[in-house]
């Protein structure tokens, strides 16, 4: 499958800011003046490099025209003015560097799992927001409020201008951080009802290793994205070891988002 062959690179990209800016500018020169490890050279080979920058393509491709991400959002770039969205919620994106346009299957499971599991009220963690686009999607669903973290400055400001064009800056707060901001939010104000991390699998088992489920309130749900296919046994394992339960899991073109739940209270005295 095209996009497991080439997720070592797109690995590299989603993680590392100035790789993936790189990229971006100039995917072809970058990928002979940068560094590749063994793996990403040899995931390389194996494609086409049309399919190659097909894909990079993909990841701006908001700057031009919508991307449509399912049949519930589109993502609209910023210049473009009114826009027949039929019954689909629109969601603007500035052009920027960013990773999450919905282009990607990780970020179209995690909107997936969003719709499913949001309520009115709840209180949202989005850990790695990127371009803000799944904060952005939680606040139009109602949600109470949303905290959108993430450790590369740049992206960071990407989210905030993001969500001042979708005018919902009065539920959406960005900082610059990660799991160490989101615990102190907990500790101040209470733990969160949605934890959504579309990271990668390595960054999601080091923050898992850190406490981030911690940052759920009991019956809590976590949302972690960024996984290929064959590392859902591993991932659901450790979650369970973790202490959360109740797993559902969606895939889509070689990549899966895992769901789980942190026990209510009444199950944990059971
Ligand atoms: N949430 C968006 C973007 C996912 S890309 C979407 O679903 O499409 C992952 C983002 O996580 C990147 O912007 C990257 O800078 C950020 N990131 C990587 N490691 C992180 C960490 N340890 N803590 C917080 N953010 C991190």
């Amino acid at each position: 499958m095209r996009t497991s062959k080439v997720y070592a690179v797109l690995a590299r990209a989603i993680v590392d800011a100035p790789f993936r800016e790189s990229l971006f500018r100039n995917g072809r020169q970058t990928l002979e003046e940068w560094d590749l490890s063994d793996g990403e050279q040899a995931y390389l080979q194996e494609l086409p490099y049309g399919s190659f920058e097909k894909m990079v393509g993909h990841l701006i491709s908001h700057w031009l025209v919508p991307v449509t991400v399912n049949d519930r959002y589109v993502v609209l770039p910023e210049r473009v003015g009114d826009y027949d969205t039929d019954e689909m919620i629109p969601l603007r994106l500035a052009s920027s560097f960013a990773f999450g346009n919905g282009a990607h299957p990780t970020t179209a499971l995690c909107l997936a799992a969003l719709d499913e599991m949001i309520r009115p009220g709840f209180r949202v963690l989005d850990l790695g927001t990127g371009s803000g686009i799944l904060s952005i999607a939680a606040a139009l669903n109602d949600a109470g409020l949303v905290l959108s973290l993430d450790i590369d400055a740049t992206s960071a400001a990407a989210a905030e201008e993001n969500i001042r064009l979708n005018s919902v800056e009065k539920i959406v707060e960005v900082r610059q951080g990660s799991l160490t901001e989101a615990l102190a939010v907990c500790h101040a104000s209470g733990g969160f009802d949605l934890a959504l991390v579309n990271i990668l699998t390595p960054v999601v088992l080091s923050l898992l290793d850190d406490g981030l489920c911690e940052v759920l309130r009991p019956a809590g749900v976590l949302v972690c994205s960024g996984i290929v296919s064959g590392e859902v046994p591993m991932m659901k394992q450790t979650l369970r070891n973790a202490g959360l339960a109740r797993f559902e899991t969606k895939e889509k073109d070689g990549w899966a988002a895992v769901i789980s739940q942190r026990p209510p209270i009444s199950d944990k005295k059971r």
